[in-house]
């Protein structure tokens, strides 16, 4: 029964202390107080795009640094969140990966960030929003959760499980696991492990259809080629139409992005139950990449949607923060970096 009111305070009511549980006795939210915190990440800095789109800049307790991005629908709400300070993998189009791996988040840390979001904006129940600005039209703010931020998720596999099994549980957050969705670059090994032990929707970021350019776009396809990859999507469990794999796709003018590949892409994913999202890239300081004009998305989207996939060009939201998929990147390194240039033009 205490189990049952805690949880209910931390996850139903989003209780930021022990001392307001008024149905627990004070002589144990003392004790409470005295050994475990509700604290959240704090925040360094809060954004908010002229879209509606928000993003954090948050400070962990040993002062490292992750963001985390929501982005506001008429009817819904996405809540993208980090899986890891920094990422190991450094595909070449991605700011991320070009901030090394300082370490693997732990469970509290990622569902803080569910927290987190949801005191900012103020989706708990009877609380108002500080600043409403473009939020959904609907009782849960926050409908989706993708692990789409900063890190490959699949490198942090447990603590990852651990934070999806507590968010979705149905007497706490209550965030389905048909609502989030775990995106990897392709780690091969653990995704039947996910499916199995965590079993969220999956997002593959696949970016390319042959192996030579996505072994330069995505450097662990020379470890696990695509074909190997395509072979874990289909054994994935429980796929059918209504529950189906999101094939990321990010346009890169000129790499990947001929009407060619567009039709290999849709001959690739033929026999998987398949949404195909394809994401204009982001640019980001010094990448080495352009996005693919308009008019080209738009024809290579067209032989994708010829193919039965719905509209499937993901617009880029909160641009003008930095908030755009593949921009993420904590300032703590940033300005690290600025300080070591700094440094290196002084001597
Ligand atoms: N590490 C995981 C999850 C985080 S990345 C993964 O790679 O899947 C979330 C998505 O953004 C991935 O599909 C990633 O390939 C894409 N992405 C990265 N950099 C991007 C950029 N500059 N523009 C557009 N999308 C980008
Ligand atoms: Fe890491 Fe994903 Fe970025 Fe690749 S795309 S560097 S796996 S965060």
């Amino acid at each position: 029964m205490r189990v049952s009111q805690l949880w209910s305070w931390l996850y139903v009511r989003g209780a930021t202390d022990f001392a307001g549980m008024t149905d627990i006795t004070k002589e144990l939210r003392v004790t409470l107080a005295e050994a475990f915190t509700l604290a959240r990440p704090s925040i360094v800095t809060e954004q908010v795009s002229v879209d509606g789109t928000r993003k954090w800049l948050l400070r962990l307790d040993d002062g490292k640094e992750i963001e985390t991005v929501y982005i506001p629908e008429a009817d819904r709400g996405t809540l993208c969140i980090s899986s890891q300070v920094g990422c190991t993998l450094a595909c070449s189009f991605c700011h991320t990966g070009t901030q090394r791996l300082v370490r693997n988040l732990t469970p509290g840390e990622i569902v803080g960030q569910i927290m987190l979001a949801r005191d900012q904006i103020g989706d708990w129940p009877g609380a108002t929003p500080a600043d409403a600005r473009g939020l959904p039209d609907a009782d849960r703010k926050i409908t989706n959760v993708v692990l789409m931020g900063m890190g490959e998720p699949l490198y942090n596999f447990e603590q990852v499980r651990d934070a999806c099994a507590i968010a979705a549980d149905g007497e706490g957050l209550s965030i389905s696991k048909r609502r989030i969705t775990l995106s990897t670059s392709g780690v091969v090994p653990e995704i039947p492990r996910w499916g199995a032990e965590a079993g969220t929707m999956l997002a593959i970021s696949l970016h390319a259809v042959r192996d030579d350019l996505r072994d330069t776009l995505v450097p662990i396809n020379k470890k696990w080629p695509i074909a190997d990859l395509l072979d874990a999507c289909r054994a994935y469990p429980g796929l059918s139409n209504a529950k189906r794999i999101t094939f990321e796709y990010v346009m890169l003018k000129g790499l990947n992005d001929s009407i060619a590949d567009a039709k290999d892409l849709v001959r690739l994913l033929a026999h998987i139950p398949a949404k195909i999202n394809l994401i204009p890239f982001n640019p980001w300081p010094g990448a080495p990449y352009e996005c693919s004009d308009w008019e080209q998305i738009e024809k290579f989207a067209e032989v994708v949607n010829r193919a039965g996939y719905a509209s499937p060009v993901r617009s880029p939201r909160g641009r003008d923060i930095m908030a755009a998929c593949g921009q993420l990147k904590s300032e703590s390194v940033k300005l690290r970096a600025s300080a070591r240039q700094a440094s290196a033009a002084a001597e």
